[in-house]
């Protein structure tokens, strides 16, 4: 036996009796002999909560007033879940991100946890105690209270599992598991049993929002397990883990609705161009996705297209007609009536006709692809945002993802 971590989500500790619920569930745990470390998220949509209740005050509110607000929901879960496993005979302490030793970059709202002093977690545990930690925050070098970005509890779990050297992390949310599609979307999607680490990054960047990106990346850098299960079911799960299911070529679908198109027409093309575009909205922290480049017409000029998230949308866009105005001709505009649809496996390396599989199950649904984006295992294709659903259905259709295959079948 050893320590474990678990990570309840928002929906997992969204009400008293699940609270209640989820109490029993980690002295069960402990009962059967591990220590056990519990990260909580805030209740239900309470952090959406905080973030509007700020936003009215000042829509571009001070960094460091957001993460001292946004971070008081995990305070209140972590504090109802102590009481509630106290109040079913165990012994258990809450702790904030500071308490627990979570230390994060100097900056707010989106920073990076730094390390963990795991001092005061290890004597707890050793004193007997259920150690239940407020996920999403951490304390900067300025001794402020830090966020880490949403959806960041996970991250908090898998970085806690490894400084305590965890013998498993185990991730409890309101699905039994990762499937091939998200399964509110898509009831035809199917649990895989395992995924590996590349795969399950490449689903949750590309909007499969079981897991936080930064949370699988730190468990595959940390050779780490993770075990993704319902919080009020009992049931296998799906392991995250070195080597996934290998029934097919490729592991799920992704659909992303997060994104908007921004295209430039008549840019010079010329060496440095597209470094300058690019910088520009690097220097803004704007993050491009997919990036397309193609011969205009006209001589010596180029048009580029590339997608940003929502949020970033308007920023973006303004940036683009500045530098379009600084080249005679061009000129910029944008589209949020766009979404992103991928499959991804590892599997597709070695089997060519991967693409060509995906864009005919679009082309026979009769949805045009605006835009293509490839990597060793994974193709994104652009679309209309008013098709992502039947491009989804589709998608998964062509791969069989629906039926299970049995192990060596090649899949394509
Ligand atoms: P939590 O609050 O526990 O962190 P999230 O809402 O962040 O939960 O993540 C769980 C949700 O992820 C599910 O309700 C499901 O709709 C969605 N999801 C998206 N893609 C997938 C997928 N491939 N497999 C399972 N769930 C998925
Ligand atoms: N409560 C935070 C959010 O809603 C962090 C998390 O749930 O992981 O983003
Ligand atoms: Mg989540």
């Amino acid at each position: 036996m050893g320590i474990i971590v678990q990570k309840y989500g928002g929906t997992s500790v969204g009400t008293i009796a699940k609270i209640k619920n989820v109490a029993k569930k980690i002295l069960a745990a402990k009962a059967a002999g591990d220590q056990v470390v519990a990260v909580v998220s805030a209740m239900g949509q309470t952090t959406d909560a905080l973030i509007a209740k700020i936003k009215k005050l000042a829509p571009l509110s001070a960094p460091r007033e957001y993460d001292a607000l946004v971070s008081i929901g995990e305070n209140e879960s972590a504090a109802l879940l102590a009481q509630a496993i106290l109040a079913q005979g165990g012994q258990a302490v809450s702790l904030t991100g500071w308490q627990a030793g979570i230390r994060t970059e100097d900056n707010h709202s989106k920073c990076k946890i730094i390390d963990v002093d795991a001092r005061r977690i290890r004597q707890e545990l050793n004193a007997g105690k259920i150690v239940v930690v407020a996920g999403f925050q951490g304390i900067n070098s300025s001794g402020d209270v830090t966020t880490i970005g949403r959806g960041g509890s996970d991250t908090s779990a898998v970085v806690l599992a490894a400084a305590l050297e965890a013998r498993v992390c185990e991730i409890y949310t309101d699905v039994d598991g990762v499937y091939t599609a998200d399964p509110r979307a898509l009831p035809e999607a199917r649990r895989l049993t395992a995924i590996s680490h590349e795969e399950m990054l490449e689903l949750a960047s590309l909007g499969a929002g079981v897991m936080h990106p930064r949370a699988v990346e730190c468990a595959k850098v940390n050779n780490m397990t993770l075990a993704v299960k319902h919080s009020q079911k009992t049931g296998k799960g799906t392991l995250i883990t070195m080597a996934g299911e290998k029934l097919n070529t490729v592991a799920g679908v992704a659909a992303d609705d997060n994104v908007a198109k921004i295209g430039l027409m008549r840019v010079p093309d010329a060496p440095g161009v597209a470094a300058e575009l690019f910088g520009a909205l690097a220097a803004a922290r704007i993050n491009v996705d997919v990036i397309v480049q193609s011969i205009h017409q006209e001589a010596r000029k180029n048009d580029i297209s590339f997608t940003v998230a929502n949020e970033d949308y308007d920023r973006a866009l303004k940036l683009t007609k500045e530098k379009a105005r600084s080249w005679p001709g061009c000129a910029a505009a944008g589209n949020t009536a766009v979404a992103k649809i991928s499959v991804v496996g590892i599997g597709m390396a070695s089997s060519p006709g991967v693409a060509a599989r995906m864009f005919a199950a679009l082309g026979r649904a009769k949805i045009n692809i605006q835009m293509i984006s490839t990597s060793e295992i994974k193709i994104s294709c652009i679309i209309e945002k008013k098709e992502l659903k039947r491009a989804l259905k589709a998608v998964h259709a062509a791969f069989g993802l629906a039926s299970v295959k049995k192990a060596g079948s090649c899949g394509i």
